[in-house]
């Protein structure tokens, strides 16, 4: 399999303005050492409540915000080394799909006059053979040709998202970002909209790196999931593993709050209290001690590096006790 995306130590500290002399006073840590890879062709989500660094991740890998440090490979080029000019030209791999599709259409521009600028900007489809590729476009996302003439506020909040997705595939990417693509929609369109990702997904061999505060959605498209917590990733594997076997505290919480696929293996339930901490002064040792209902002394000491548990099959979590709460050695306080 072929390394498409290499996230390297990524961190997104950024500074809190304070005083008379508006100095830095302080750092959101939003993003604070994040490392993974995404195979190209797969649907690898990311996970967690609002807040938890995951937009911050999609924003920092396309230089939305440039990020404090660490490494964004992607197809083999260092992303965080080019100019603003070369990663103009790189975006035409490194598509983005946002909640709110509404907000990044032009209201004065019809349909077609979208995706023309972004093929014209990206120079991928020449001059005359343009309108027969917005018509394939319209047709591929289930928009139909005739809507080439419409302007966006015409369209339905679907609608408007397949406009999103068409005008990302104008520009022939590899990997496009979801970042809460089908959050603002209604269940029956969401599904709508993701069978058509899926669909998109095989005839384009594309990748997606799916950002969502939703595990039901994830559910349905991904492949492999990270699951993020204040800044972290606390737990990354296949859907399956992830969905049927969670090994970390916070992971089993969420997974409590939504219904079983596999209602047989009834998993203990655990259910958090108390809210995220600030990212400004996470917690010490593991950030999710404040609300882990296995947390000890330990725990608010020593730092869980990512690791390997169950069995070799890359399902990887941060935790110190994973083996002893599995084995019952542990249970929970609270
Ligand atoms: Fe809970 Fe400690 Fe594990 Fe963190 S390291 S998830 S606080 S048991
Ligand atoms: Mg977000």
């Amino acid at each position: 399999q072929k390394e498409i995306l290499k996230v390297t130590d990524l961190k997104q500290h950024f500074p809190i303005k304070g005083g008379i002399f508006g100095r830095t006073i302080n750092h959101v840590k939003a993003v604070d050492g994040v490392s993974f890879t995404v195979y190209e062709g797969e649907t690898v989500s990311i996970v967690g409540e609002s807040g938890c660094g995951k937009s911050t991740t999609g924003r920092a890998i396309l230089r939305l915000d440039e990020p404090t440090s660490g490494e964004v490979e992607f197809d083999g080029i260092d992303l965080l080394s080019l100019n603003k000019k070369e990663m103009r030209k790189k975006r035409k791999d490194l598509q983005v799909i946002f909640q709110d599709p509404y907000a990044s259409l032009n209201p004065r521009q019809t349909v077609g006059e979208i995706l023309q600028e972004a093929m014209s900007i990206q120079n991928t489809v020449p001059k005359e053979k343009q309108h027969e590729r917005i018509v394939e476009l319209l047709e591929t996302v289930g928009l139909g040709a005739h809507q080439m003439d419409r302007y966006p506020h015409e369209f339905s909040g679907g609608q408007r998202q397949r406009i999103g997705i068409a005008r990302a595939l104008a520009v022939e990417p590899q990997l496009i970002i979801c970042d809460e693509a089908v959050s603002a929609l209604d269940v029956s369109i969401q599904a709508q909209v993701i069978n058509l990702l899926k669909k998109l997904q095989k005839e384009y061999k594309l990748t997606y790196l799916f950002i969502s505060h939703d595990l039901g959605v994830v559910r349905h498209i991904s492949d492999r999931i990270i699951v993020m917590y204040l800044g972290k990733i606390v737990e990354i594997a296949d859907k399956k593993s992830l969905f049927t076997n969670p090994q970390h505290p916070y992971t089993k919480s969420l997974l409590s709050a939504i219904p079983s696929i596999h209602p047989e293996k009834r998993r203990e339930r655990i259910i958090l209290t108390g809210d995220v901490p600030s990212p400004i002064d996470p917690p010490q040792g593991c950030r999710f001690h404040t609300r882990c209902p296995f947390a000890t002394e330990r725990c608010t000491r020593e730092v869980p590096e990512l690791r390997n548990v169950v069995t070799d099959n890359g399902h990887q979590a941060a935790c110190h006790y994973v083996e002893d709460i599995e084995a019952g050695i542990m249970q929970p306080v609270r």
